[in-house]
């Protein structure tokens, strides 16, 4: 375990938060390297157990946690990296990792990004529009380059998870539909600066059911067959991400079963499957580290007022998500229940609702499972200075992105002179 109790206190890998937190204060993000790792060679694993002689292709969703300090320990390992950003590409490159593994997906990319995704000889830019096409073949042409791409298909399955999280319906924003996929395909290969590479689609995020994993992989497949029969062949199938993890009481099925679940539907076609996965890789293997201010007892509830809050953390204000939060060091104290919050101006500036702890103020609590969209999805509201982040390895602490300073929240202001 790369979190867990040793000699009564709460520990990352070798090292206990009691430490940390000492070294680097609080709030604090804490990942464990050896969590990470592993849950990456679980899916190098699942791909050699289901299906040995496909080629893979495991891509890094960027997105979930973006330090280089992540991005370098992946790339290390060979992963490559699904990317959403010009920004998200730098970070890849600054990280050491191989461009020529790199997808891009999303909605909006700019002119700009895509001509630094076409210099950058990146794998493949996922596609989403006719529009996006016709900007990549004219950008292409005037670099004198091909760009391989695939298109973003929506498949139109109910990934059943939250709405805020789900990506492959109808009405949704991502993607080209089904409908529309074959024509776009054949309007992409008939053009001499565009290079049809793959099919992508991604269904939603924190699936917990390979079932819509499945159907959409069967849709996709079904479109490359007849793709084929056009005389368009693809190099690759990208099925996205979005396996879920264990927050709570969740029991997302295992890497290997989605692995297992997505070679299935490939079955005998022979193109490399790309997954990119996000939370699976970093998702339990971070913890926000946070100290105690106040216990402060009402009458209706009793709360702890903690010193991280929503800005930190956004994923229980923003989706109702649910984080564990343990006490670092039980006080001792008889249990009680406790509404964990911060000290933000927003009555949704909560990481945990009745939970049962044993605390006094000045204790340590570990949120839990905030490796993925944690730090990422921070911001300075409440002109609070980001929190740090530290990676543990056995027994060492490396600091890897240090606390802000309120100094530089506003450096880059000024003030008119009328
Ligand atoms: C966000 C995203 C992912 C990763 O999602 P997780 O739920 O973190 O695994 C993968 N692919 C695409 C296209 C994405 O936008």
């Amino acid at each position: 375990m790369s979190f867990a109790y040793r000699d009564g206190v709460y520990c990352a890998e070798g090292l206990s938060l009691e430490v940390v937190a000492q070294r680097y204060g609080t709030p604090c993000y804490v990942y464990s390297r050896a969590a990470i790792e592993s849950a990456y060679r679980e899916f190098e694993q699942a791909f050699a157990v289901a299906d040995p002689h496909r080629r893979a292709l495991i891509c890094y969703s960027v997105k979930a946690n973006s330090n280089l300090a992540v991005l370098s320990l992946l790339a290390r390992l060979g992963a490559g990296f699904d990317i959403v950003s010009g920004g998200e590409l730098a970070r890849v490159r600054a990280a050491g990792g191989d461009l020529r593994k790199v997808v891009f997906s999303g909605v909006g990319k700019t002119e700009a990004e895509i001509v630094q995704a076409l210099e950058a000889g990146i794998l493949c830019l996922n596609l989403e529009s006719g529009e996006e096409l016709e900007r990549t073949d004219a950008i292409a042409r005037r670099l004198g380059l091909r760009a391989a791409v695939a298109f973003r298909v929506n498949p139109d399955v109910d990934a059943k998870t939250l709405p805020y999280i789900s990506t492959g319906l109808k009405q949704n924003k991502f993607g080209v539909s089904y409908a529309e996929a074959e024509r776009l395909y054949r309007d992409a290969a008939a053009r001499p600066n565009i290079e049809v590479a793959g099919v992508g689609c991604h269904i939603g995020s924190q699936l917990t059911d390979p079932a819509p994993l499945a159907d959409a992989a069967r849709r996709i497949v079904a479109l490359a067959e007849r793709l084929e029969r056009h005389g368009i062949a693809l190099r690759h199938v990208d099925l996205g991400g979005g396996f879920g993890i264990r927050y709570n009481h969740e029991s997302p099925p295992s890497i290997g079963i989605f692995i297992a679940t997505l070679c299935g539907a490939l079955g005998a076609r022979r193109e490399t499957l790309i997954v990119d996965p996000g939370r699976a890789i970093v998702g339990n293997a971070g913890v926000l580290l946070t100290r105690i201010e106040y216990v402060k007892r009402g009458e209706a509830r009793n709360f702890a007022v903690v010193d991280a809050a929503m800005n930190d953390l956004l994923r229980p204000a923003l989706y109702q998500a649910w984080h564990e939060v343990v006490a670092v060091r039980p006080a001792g104290v008889a249990i009680d229940s406790y509404d964990v919050v911060g000290p933000v101006c927003e009555t949704a500036d909560f990481l945990g609702k009745e939970r049962k702890l044993s605390i006094v103020s000045g204790g340590l609590l570990a949120i839990r499972s905030a490796g993925a969209y944690g730090m990422a999805m921070s911001s300075n509201y409440n002109s609070r200075p980001r929190c740090p982040e530290v990676v543990v390895s056995g027994a060492r602490a490396e600091l890897v992105r240090p606390r802000e300073h309120v100094e530089e929240l506003y450096s880059q202001e000024s003030i008119p002179a009328w």
